[in-house]
């Protein structure tokens, strides 16, 4: 009998390990992943890239008028084993992540237009099922009837530690201080916004793992696609 394959939305706060967790869960049963997280990233990329914010502001008519023209693709990277984002066909990966990007990527979610089509082309990567997707409204906007939905979250400290630890892996110089500003002032505009906020949907489980390893996670994860897809 062919197993079930279902869709898997994790939300949650910023930084708190869902991209880790998302990626190591599509990998272990074979489902496709979608960061959609990166897709805002690359609209504040491409807006940042053509003077379309200034100083912290978008402008929103100009950016509408340039959707039509940002190719968002992934190729997942064998080497790497994770996914690499693409805009219109160059690889940003990297670019995406950086905190000037993280410092203007909330303002320009919150433009309802870019939303739809976001949320148009997550749509359109899951109707084959078999997709882990992670972001701040995948439960309850993208896909409300997901059969598994996880909330992840821990405290801001604690995020905001594993970001700079990150960053600082990587060799980027970052003061403490100004992350931890960036990942409450993130959860702020995330959560408050009109369209579609960050919030839990009803039916979906909470994964708090300011105390949990990435394995503990994962095995806590895998135990609920079981339920699910062998309806125990
Ligand atoms: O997940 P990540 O931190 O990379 O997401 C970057 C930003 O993109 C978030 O702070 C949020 O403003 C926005 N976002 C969103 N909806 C999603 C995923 C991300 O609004 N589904």
């Amino acid at each position: 009998m062919a197993v079930k394959k279902i869709i898997i939305a994790i939300d949650g706060h910023s930084s708190c390990g869902k991209s880790t967790m998302a990626k190591s869960l599509a990998q272990e049963l074979g489902y496709v992943y979608i960061d959609s997280g990166a897709m805002y990233r690359v609209v504040t990329l491409y807006a940042l890239r053509n003077g379309l914010i200034n100083n912290g502001v978008p402008d929103t008519k100009k950016i509408i008028g340039e959707l039509k023209n940002i190719k968002i693709t992934f190729k997942w990277d064998e080497l790497a084993g994770k996914n690499t984002t693409f805009l219109n066909g160059e690889n940003v990966e990297e670019e995406i992540r950086r905190l000037e990007v993280s410092q203007n990527v909330s303002p320009i979610s919150t433009i309802a237009e870019v939303r739809h089509e976001m949320v148009k082309q997550q749509r359109e990567n899951g109707k084959n099922k078999g997709i882990v997707m992670d972001g701040r409204d995948i439960g309850t906007v993208v896909f409300p009837d997901a059969e598994l939905k996880i909330f992840m979250t821990a405290s801001p400290e604690i995020r905001a530690q594993r970001r700079f630890d990150e960053l600082n892996q990587k060799g980027v110089e970052v003061d403490f201080a100004e992350i931890l500003e960036n990942v409450e002032g993130r959860d702020q505009i995330d959560s408050n916004r009109k369209v579609s906020p960050l919030k839990k949907a009803d039916d979906a489980l909470i994964l708090d793992n300011s105390n949990l390893t990435r394995e503990q996670q994962l095995k806590w994860t895998l135990e609920r696609v079981k339920e699910k897809t062998e309806g125990k």
